[in-house]
């Protein structure tokens, strides 16, 4: 089966080829069909952004498409930066200055969070959505050279590492986006009930 990535992010495109190739499918990268990166997202919720980007993609080339959305949730910041993670400043560097001057002060028992990553695959007459989520706290400085976004202000405590801190293999096993692909896998191997 063919497969139509929604994603530009070659971290992402590289995680998903590691988890669906083995499974049989073809991955094909949305770019290279030509098809434009939808618009802006609106949804209120990560699953409603992924099936936004997954109909954008299905809608356009008639093949069956995977989009995700991901984002950081902290739980003093009543689930902020949320949906709009990838939006609340302008680089990285500055999303995260922002972050930890909102918790400013908050001792460690109050900066729990999680990354969430949904995922929404269409195809004819199918759609099968599903989420992953990861458990941390968030530091009050930045730890580590990996990984992107919030990764060095994220620590794990099961690894006692910051998800900068830890190598390619080590995230991709543990990450909200490992844990929604494990899902995927499972339902899209699953027997169908006759
Ligand atoms: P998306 O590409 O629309 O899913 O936006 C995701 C945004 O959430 C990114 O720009 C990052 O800021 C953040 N994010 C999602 N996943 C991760 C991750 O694994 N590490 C760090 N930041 C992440």
């Amino acid at each position: 089966m063919r497969l139509v990535l929604g994603t530009a992010n070659e971290g992402k495109i590289a995680e998903f080829r590691a988890a669906l190739e083995p499974l049989g499918l073809e991955l094909l990268s949305a770019g290279r069909l030509g098809v434009p990166p939808p618009p802006e997202e609106t949804g209120a919720t990560f699953a409603e952004n992924a099936l936004l980007k997954a109909r954008h993609y299905f809608g356009a080339t008639g093949i069956a498409s995977l989009a995700d959305d991901s984002g950081l949730m902290v739980d003093a910041l009543e689930g902020r930066p949320g949906v709009h993670s990838a939006r609340y400043a302008p680089t990285d560097r500055e999303r995260i200055s922002r972050l930890l001057e909102e918790l400013h002060g908050i001792p460690e028992s109050g900066r729990s969070a999680r990354f969430v990553c949904a995922l929404c695959l269409l195809a004819p007459g199918s759609r099968i959505e599903v989420e992953g989520e990861v458990e941390g706290t968030i530091l009050e400085a930045p730890r580590g050279e990996g990984g992107f976004g919030y990764d060095p202000i994220f620590y794990y405590p099961p690894l006692g590492k910051t998800f900068a801190e830890l190598s390619r293999k080590e995230k991709n096993r543990v990450s909200h986006r490992a844990r929604a692909l494990d899902r995927l896998r499972n339902q899209v191997t699953r027997p169908s009930r006759p």
